[in-house]
Parts: structure tokens; sequence; C-alpha cells
């Protein structure tokens, strides 16, 4: 491995450790090819800067598409997993009601 390379690497994951992150190395291959949202190649040069997915229809800028990309290999790596499409989170109520009057507004005198 190129030396250079090599001290980056080993200095972002001292930073990332002392930070409580980790770092994962992916493949860049084919990133600006690849759609984030359904997997499938798309085909373009270098002059194309979007990304317009004609088996999903994703339109979006190709480093943005790229960067998701990543972020999703990553993440594979990490969970050692394939990963569900992105989905929002599952929302429920609250447990329980919170009364207005435990409510306490910012600067306001506690009595
Ligand atoms: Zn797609």
């Amino acid at each position: 491995m190129d030396s250079s390379w090599n001290k980056f690497t080993q200095f972002l994951s001292y930073k990332a450790e002392r930070a409580g992150k980790t770092v994962v190395e992916v493949s860049p291959r084919g990133t600006t090819q690849e759609c984030y949202k359904c997997g499938k190649e798309v085909e373009k040069s270098l002059a194309v800067r979007t990304h317009k997915c004609p088996h999903c229809g994703l339109d979006i800028g190709r480093n943005y598409n790229s960067s998701f990309v990543v972020l999703k290999r990553g993440l594979e790596e990490l969970l050692g997993q394939g990963l569900p499409e992105f989905t929002p989170a599952e929302t429920e109520p609250l447990p329980r009601k919170i009364s207005a009057s435990s409510v306490v507004e910012t600067g306001s005198s506690l009595r």
C-alpha cells in the first residue's frame, strides 16, 4: 500500500478512535456508476454530472449518489450484512401524556 495513504488511514483511525468513532475502508470501485437506491449499475461518462437511474427513477447529483454508495458500503461492512432500504424510523405515540403544568418555560421562575 502507498506509504502516505497508509499514514493517512493510521492517523484517521487514531483520531476516530479518540472520538469514539470507527473508520471503515470500502472499495471505491464503481461508486459513481452504482445507484445507491436500487443498486443497479447506471453507466455514465465523467462529463455526466447527474445520476439519473432508469431503473428506479432516482435523479440526484453524481457526487451525492456516490457518497451514499460509499456510506452504504461502509455500513454493510460494519454490520456484516445487507441493509434494508432506507426507511424512516417507526413512530409511536409517547408512552404517557405530559401535563402542561409540568412543562416549565425557559427563563420562568420555579415556584
Ligand atoms: Zn436506481
